[in-house]
């Protein structure tokens, strides 16, 4: 049998947490398949390009009979070269007193970079997974600086938000992970985002049916996953690195597998004329399925009672805001 053409897989932010248990996972096929030959493009800032030599040397010291090829660097229109997924992951976090609008430009300016390097030289087919802060607005961005790339190849990470959900719902319910399906977030990667209890289920069930402690849901559940982020921090002393990373694996793992019948999954995506009434062109997470052709479409008429709409739109304001600190601001 003749060997799959090589994939190439660029991850930003090389020599950070997330990537250091990112890299190794996709490099042993766990992302676009155990019979997928891969090349590794990581993009580092220049000041650590020393530790990612290191990361290099490790990947190499691995042996990975699917990893053919390892390129590092720190210009990313050198780089990003042919590219068919890119996992942006290095993003500026925020620093002692800086405001959120500031936050928002100094990210603005490693993304606009990002996206018109994706747009010159990238695949241009290239799939895009924004996981860095504020993702989805990073992910406007980017994807607004590469004209030439299709708009639907672009998402922000809402995975983990829907596998966090998960794990909350099934340890509540004492069920496996598995029985828990059709977990949807919906809006934005931040404390204003909406875990669906509501038209999630577990065995097949509506979640409403099986847990029959509406407060718990509305209330614990939702707070439980919302600030799921801060928790980890208060209680390891670093952010949640192994779990983003893991979920970074699923997300783009939905795009290349067939969604079960009757399924979903939550991914950061451009809205459009129809899709919900939100307001178009805001990256923002909606149940979606895939042929596991590495498209997406999103799944409509999926009920909002009045909880999830009040809780949805005060999300989609949040979004609104994000990009309206940025007009005028970066250019
Ligand atoms: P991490 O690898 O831990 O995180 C990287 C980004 O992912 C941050 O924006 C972080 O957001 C975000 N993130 C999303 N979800 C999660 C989650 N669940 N848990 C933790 N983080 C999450 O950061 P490090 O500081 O270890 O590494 C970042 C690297 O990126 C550095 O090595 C830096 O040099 C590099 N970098 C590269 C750039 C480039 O390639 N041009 C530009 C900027 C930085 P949050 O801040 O909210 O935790």
């Amino acid at each position: 049998m003749t060997a799959k053409p090589l994939k190439r897989v660029l991850v930003t932010g090389g020599a950070g947490q997330i990537a250091y248990n990112l890299l190794f996972r996709i490099a042993t096929g766990e992302m676009l398949g155990f019979d997928q030959p891969l090349a590794l493009h990581i993009l580092e800032l220049p000041e650590a390009m020393k530790p990612l030599e290191g990361v290099r040397m490790e990947l190499e010291d691995c042996a990975f009979p699917l990893l053919k090829e390892v390129h590092i660097g720190s210009d990313a229109e050198e780089l990003f070269g042919d590219v068919h997924y890119a996992l942006l992951v290095g993003a500026k976090p925020r620093g002692p007193g800086m405001e959120r609008g500031d936050l928002l430009k100094e990210n603005a300016k490693i993304f606009i970079e990002q996206g018109r390097a994706l747009n010159s030289v990238a695949d241009p087919d290239v799939k895009v997974l924004v996981v860095g802060n504020p993702c989805n607005t990073n992910c406007l961005i980017t994807m607004t600086n590469a004209p030439r790339i299709p708009r639907k190849n672009f998402h922000a990470m809402t995975r983990l938000d829907q596998n966090r959900a998960v794990a909350q719902l099934a340890l509540r319910a004492h069920v496996e992970v598995s029985s828990i399906t059709n977990m949807t977030i919906w809006g934005n990667h931040s404390s204003t985002q909406v875990p669906d209890f509501v038209n999630a289920k577990i065995s097949g069930k509506p979640v409403l049916d099986v847990i029959k402690d509406h407060s718990w849901l509305e209330n614990e559940f939702v707070g439980t996953v919302q600030k799921r982020g801060a928790a980890v921090i208060a209680s390891r002393g670093k952010s949640s690195a192994a779990s983003a990373a893991s979920s970074a694996i699923d997300a783009i793992k939905s795009l290349v597998t067939p969604t079960p019948r009757g399924e979903w999954f939550s991914s950061g995506v451009c809205s459009d004329e129809n899709s919900y009434g939100v307001q178009e062109n805001l990256i923002f997470s909606f149940p979606c399925r895939s042929k596991g052709d590495g498209h997406y479409e999103i799944v409509d008429n999926i009920p909002w009672n009045t909880f999830l709409r009040e809780k949805i739109h005060a999300s989609e304001r949040e979004l609104l805001e994000e990009r309206s600190l940025l007009e005028g601001g970066v250019s």
